[in-house]
């Protein structure tokens, strides 16, 4: 008879990964859009849903929105490819180039979901530190490769939670020296002085992750792409579920290109608000670290991290605790909201902290 047999034992062991959804008045907490996006955009999503074939699988190539992002970035379609977020198309990198026997690079503090995607893929997880202001450690980065020869190297630039973005001299640099692919998440590439993509190359090992959830305004359609070599692309449609990107969602993310000025308004002002918030911080007991992002990594000096997520919650504003991830202690990571939003979380943690 079926068995409820116990789950591969590296599952049982695994954490999962949580970020609670809690309703607030404020929600700082995953670094999305403040904004929805253009009202114009809606319309033409409506009319492109309408005209949808519902009874026939979507178009298994996604040919139209892999255009429109190839047109966008000044690459080829067969250099793109798209998944539900850009956690799906980690999962798929891991899928075609991870696995048993195989190892990926990454250096702590960043992003959690790159080792916990490793570990569901029974890919090594191979892990060096940054330096104390979570810049990369170079010496970490050449032991870390040498000693393990990973097939797949993350960066993240800007880096979640910690904000920074790595120098284009650095991505280089990284990219002369893995034995492998080298990944650069770019989620929060928008925010950032520049970016990798200018990098991609058909005969060069690297490849560029971006998102539509969050200067798209789009985290609830779950869209995500890469950008990078045709023959990786390739490797990935092996390895990719048939038809795994709906109609609905190709559509979508092509019509949202033409919205891309409005797109360039949101990230200018989100910027704008970095610079109130990060200055409106440098006033209070908090140590706070540089960002390129849409969020800021903080520290209260003279108060409990997790005491000061709860406090924050009482006023109903939800921000990320960070305070028991490894390297953070005592940390909170908030994202940038709206001018109120975010006068809002300032005022509240100037009365939680005094000034
Ligand atoms: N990469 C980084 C660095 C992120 O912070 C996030 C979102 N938290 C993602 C990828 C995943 O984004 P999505 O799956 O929504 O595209």
């Amino acid at each position: 008879m079926a068995s409820l047999v116990p789950v591969r034992s590296d599952v049982a062991l695994m954490d999962g990964y949580h970020s609670p959804q809690v309703a607030v008045d404020v929600r700082l907490n995953t670094n999305e859009s403040p904004y929805p996006p253009p009202a114009a955009w809606v319309d033409a999503v409506r009319d492109a849903v309408a005209a949808i074939d519902f009874h026939r699988y979507p178009d298994r190539d996604a040919t139209e929105l892999r255009a429109a992002l190839a047109a966008l970035h000044g690459v080829r379609s067969d250099q793109v490819f798209a998944g539900n977020g850009s956690n799906e198309v980690l999962l798929t990198l891991f899928l075609a180039y991870g696995g048993p026997g195989r190892s990926a690079a990454m250096f702590e503090p960043t992003y959690a979901l790159h080792s916990h995607i490793a570990r569901i893929t029974g890919t090594e997880v191979a892990t060096g530190e940054r330096h104390e202001d979570f810049t990369l450690d170079w010496d970490e980065v050449t032991r870390v490769l040498d000693q393990h020869q990973p097939t797949i190297t993350f960066l993240c630039s800007p880096n979640n939670p910690t904000g920074r973005s790595e120098s284009k001299k650095t991505v280089e640099a990284v990219i002369d020296a893995a034995p492998g692919l080298v990944v650069v998440d770019e989620a929060y590439g928008q925010f950032a002085p520049w970016s990798a993509l200018e990098l991609v190359d058909d005969d060069r090992g690297m490849v560029v992750v971006r998102t539509y959830s969050k200067t798209w305004s789009m985290a609830a359609f779950r869209l995500g792409y890469l950008v990078g070599p045709a023959s990786v692309v390739e490797a990935l449609e092996k390895v990719a579920l048939p038809y795994h990107l709906d109609a609905v969602k190709q559509a979508a993310g092509r019509l949202a290109l033409d919205y891309r000025a409005e797109m360039e308004t949101r990230v200018a002002s989100l910027v704008e608000e970095r610079g109130r918030v990060a200055a409106a911080l440098a006033d209070l007991p908090v140590e706070t670290w540089p960002s390129e992002a849409n969020f800021i990594l903080f520290r209260p000096r003279n108060a409990d991290g997790r005491q000061v997520w709860e406090r924050l919650l009482e006023r109903s504003i939800l921000v990320r605790d960070c305070s028991s991830w490894p390297r953070l202690d005592g940390c909170l990571r908030v994202t940038l909201g709206t001018p109120a939003e975010n006068t809002a979380f300032i005022d509240a943690l100037t009365g939680i902290l005094g000034r």
